[in-house]
């Protein structure tokens, strides 16, 4: 019996290239990062996986392991059958092939998934959502995202975009989004709008949401009130989600989403000031992530080996059914 096959995440961000050896626990045994990626240059990012996956594949090998696959975790609107990039505004590129590209280069199954469905995924399979029969993830970070496990199943929607969270609209004629709508969620409870809340209104360029989380961790009282205020317009749109999936459990992740336990604290809050059906609905728990900013990446090597051995199961069903009885 051969051993089982681990699979290579890689999480392709605005400014980073991270790839992991996932074993079939979600573990990370090994990892491979390059934090100033050009990412807007599409050739170099493709050399770049490459070479990541060649070095992680040599070190599986040294385990005495094969790789099932590469599975790419990407800031991005996908197709729905997730074989192609719609866009991806903050690397730049427009419509891509990269599952394609990739395998050509690679020979071998390459899988893309929107990071925050990734995340979401890697949450229910090995994280704080393990076991949960409906749970929805958001991830605060540059931006909101969000995604959707019920049933055993990742939910993606008839064009690939559901659970885009972010862009549930808070404030009619709110702030503009880039996403070229008004009043998104991202506009008030995001790393970028944590940080601009923190600034104030002095004309002062605004501050990161990583310098606010900081601030906040050293008890500073403007930083743990912007926290504050994202969570309850965080509290808000989760209850319009709620309305919506029914979820029994609410992971919330992102360098924003756990700078500081008042965030969480502020957003149970006003979600159950704000969620429908309170009579009868039973309590949903929002929950701190646990896998940080390794989900994406377990989550979508997760899903290629899920796949490879679909592929394997359905292989053997047709030997199987191929074999000829000796009469
Ligand atoms: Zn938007």
């Amino acid at each position: 019996v051969s051993a089982v096959a681990w699979a290579i995440g890689v999480d392709v961000g605005g400014t980073k290239v991270v790839a992991g050896l996932v074993d079939e626990h979600g573990g990370l045994v090994a990892t491979r990062r390059d934090e100033h990626a050009r990412p807007g240059d599409y050739a170099a990012v493709l050399d770049r996986i490459a070479e990541f996956a060649d070095a992680l594949s040599a070190e599986a090998a040294a385990h005495g392991r094969v790789v099932d696959g590469i599975g790419i975790a990407i800031a991005a609107f996908l197709t729905a059958d997730r074989d192609r990039i719609r866009e991806a505004v903050n690397l730049g590129w427009p419509e891509t092939a990269l599952a394609d590209d990739l395998a050509a280069r690679l020979r071998r199954p390459v899988l893309i998934e929107n990071d925050a469905d990734a995340a979401a995924w890697g949450e229910w399979r090995f994280g704080a959502g393990r076991g949960a029969r409906t749970m929805v993830m958001v991830t605060l970070g540059t931006g909101v995202g969000g995604g959707l496990v019920s049933d055993g199943r990742l939910y993606s929607g008839a064009t690939g975009l559901a659970l885009e969270i972010g862009h549930l609209q808070v404030v009619p004629s709110g702030l503009p989004c880039p996403c070229g709508a008004r009043g998104c969620l991202e506009q008030y409870a995001s790393g970028t709008a944590l940080g601009r809340i923190a600034t104030g209104d002095g004309g002062a360029p605004p501050l990161t949401g990583a310098l606010v989380a900081q601030a906040a961790a050293a008890g500073d009282a403007t930083a743990l009130a912007a926290c504050a205020e994202v969570g309850r317009w965080l509290g808000l749109g989760l209850a319009q989600v709620a309305a919506v999936v029914d979820p029994s459990v609410i992971v919330v992740g992102g360098g924003a989403g756990t700078a500081h336990p008042v965030l969480l604290e502020a957003a149970r809050e006003a979600f159950a000031a704000h969620v429908g059906v309170p009579r009868v609905r039973p309590e949903v728990e929002l929950r701190p992530a646990v896998l940080g900013n390794a989900a994406g990446l377990v989550g979508v090597a997760d899903r290629v080996r899920q796949q490879e051995d679909q592929v394997r199961e359905r292989e053997a069903d047709r030997r199987q059914a191929n074999r000829v009885e000796p009469i």
